[in-house]
């Protein structure tokens, strides 16, 4: 079996692989994207941001705090000085003797014939192949963008969490999750920030009432400009200029592009192995995660359009279980379950979601009813002196099941969970809500009075 990629694609080689001859092929840091630029240096980036921002915060709760400097290298050593070394051990650890069946090669791979692969100056084969490729950022085809001589040295989630100091005006282009994250690590830390995204909304995909409100947090904290085409990008002396359709251009002397993720599939090469991909780039697979050619097989990013390491976590052990299945003639191929995959944002509020928005249910003519809980509503929302945060679900009002759950504010990934846990079991709102008693007065207390008003 050969796998192409080391995030998800690592942790497929279950104790059922111990006797299969296996190669895995990577390009770059071993671990992938969540490890080493994505959910967990980000997470470890905002936490640090919350602490500044909240002390920065802190005079209304009697507290003379403030925030004496940012010692930006230290953040970085001390998250990377984490980081890196677990990557760097898990890599020797594949290489090293505990793994004698497993062969690591540190290249690029690409696609020369079905299920041929260049690797260095090699050219490997095996039965079974997992695609496990994930995806990069996406760089739209603005000039200075580009590849060619006008091409600027812009940032990408990539790279921009080991720059060496905080850029005193960080340019955002960019309205999503990432963007977002990133204008609260950055801001949060010192720079000015301004994001950059054609519809003025910031997180357009969640419920528009989150939407509205992040974006209204987000006006008070950044200079949103929405709205706008980009002409170009120049860069002079290390200054930087987005100009804008119209004739403005704002300056700044870094330029992180966060306008999405594009799955590697075509710089894989996949269709040389005959292996489809849909008119985004996505690998198509059906549901036990099979693509059209038997015996090659996909997870992760570069199939999935969630793009969550929690969806590719629960790839990577249908796909772990289904090839041993099928090597074994069995036909108990298992597949994923994506009726409830909740997700977070963790910004500054932070937002977390599960099920439908109401805009989509609204588009579908479907009935439901709505309720939306303050924080501030409740006694742990007096302690944070909460005025912007809320809760919101909504539901079906005849089976009285969750159609859907919104949070925005202090810890709504948390708090998501139980709402998460209700829809996925296909519990009501009610035996929620009274069915259970909830710790007073704990946060949790907006969501059962959320689901007490509905
Ligand atoms: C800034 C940021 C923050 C994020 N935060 C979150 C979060 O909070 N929560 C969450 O759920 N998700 C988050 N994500 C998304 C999450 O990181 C991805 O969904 C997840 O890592 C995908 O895993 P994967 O195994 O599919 O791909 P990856 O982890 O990207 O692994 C693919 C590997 O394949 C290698 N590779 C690619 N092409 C080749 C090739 N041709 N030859 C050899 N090797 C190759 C790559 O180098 C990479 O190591 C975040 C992403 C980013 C960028």
């Amino acid at each position: 079996m050969i796998i192409v990629g080391t995030g998800s694609g690592n942790s497929i080689l279950t104790p059922d692989y111990a006797d299969w001859k296996v190669a895995i092929v990577e390009r770059g840091a071993f671990g992938g994207t969540c490890l080493n630029r994505g959910c967990i240096p980000s997470k470890m980036f905002v936490y640090t941001s919350d602490l500044a921002e909240n002390t920065r915060h802190s005079a209304k709760f009697g507290l003379d705090a403030h925030v004496d400097g940012v010692r930006w290298p230290d953040i970085v050593d001390r998250i990377f000085g984490r980081i890196d070394s677990i990557a760097e051990d898990g890599r020797d650890w594949r290489i090293g003797d505990e793994n004698p069946n497993v062969t690591v090669y540190l290249e690029d791979a690409r696609f020369v014939g079905p299920k041929q692969l260049q690797v260095g100056d090699e050219t490997i084969t095996a039965p079974i192949i997992v695609l496990a490729a994930g995806a990069r950022p996406f760089v739209p085809e603005i000039p200075g963008l580009v590849d060619g001589p006008d091409r600027v040295a812009f940032n990408t989630s990539a790279d921009i969490m080991r720059i060496d100091e905080v850029p005193e005006h960080l340019i955002i282009l960019g309205g999503g999750f990432i963007a977002s994250e990133m204008a609260h690590i950055f801001g949060g830390l010192g720079a000015e920030v301004t994001m950059i995204n054609r519809s003025g909304k910031l997180l357009r995909a969640e419920d528009e009432a989150i939407s509205a409100a992040f974006t209204e947090a987000y006006r008070e904290r950044f200079t949103l400009l929405g709205g706008k085409d980009i002409e170009k990008v120049t860069e002079a002396d290390g200054e930087f200029a987005v100009h804008l359709a119209g004739g403005d251009s704002v300056l700044g002397d870094r330029v992180l592009v966060a306008t999405g993720r594009t799955p590697n599939g075509s710089q894989l090469g996949v269709d040389k192995s005959g292996v489809k991909m849909d008119e985004d780039g996505y690998v198509i697979t059906d549901e036990h995660l099979r693509t059209n050619v038997d015996g090659i097989w996909a997870l992760g990013d570069i199939t999935t359009k969630y793009q969550l390491k929690h969806t590719a976590n629960a790839e990577t052990k249908v796909v772990a279980h289904n090839i041993v299945e099928s090597a074994n003639g069995g036909n108990d191929l298992h597949t994923v379950d994506y009726s409830g995959v909740p997700s977070a944002v963790f910004a500054h509020p932070q937002v977390a979601s599960v099920g439908q928005t109401e805009q989509e249910l609204r588009e579908a003519g479907a009935e439901y009813i709505t309720a939306t809980k303050e924080y501030g509503a409740t006694a742990y929302g007096w302690a944070m002196m909460d005025e912007t945060s809320f809760c919101k679900v909504i539901a079906d009002p005849t089976t009285r099941l969750i159609l859907g759950a919104h949070i925005l504010g202090p810890q709504a990934s948390t708090l998501l969970q139980q709402l998460v846990m209700a829809y996925q079991f296909g519990l009501t709102v009610d035996q929620v809500a009274k069915g259970q008693l909830w710790v007073h007065p704990a946060l949790t207390e907006v969501v059962e009075n959320c689901l007490l008003d509905l």
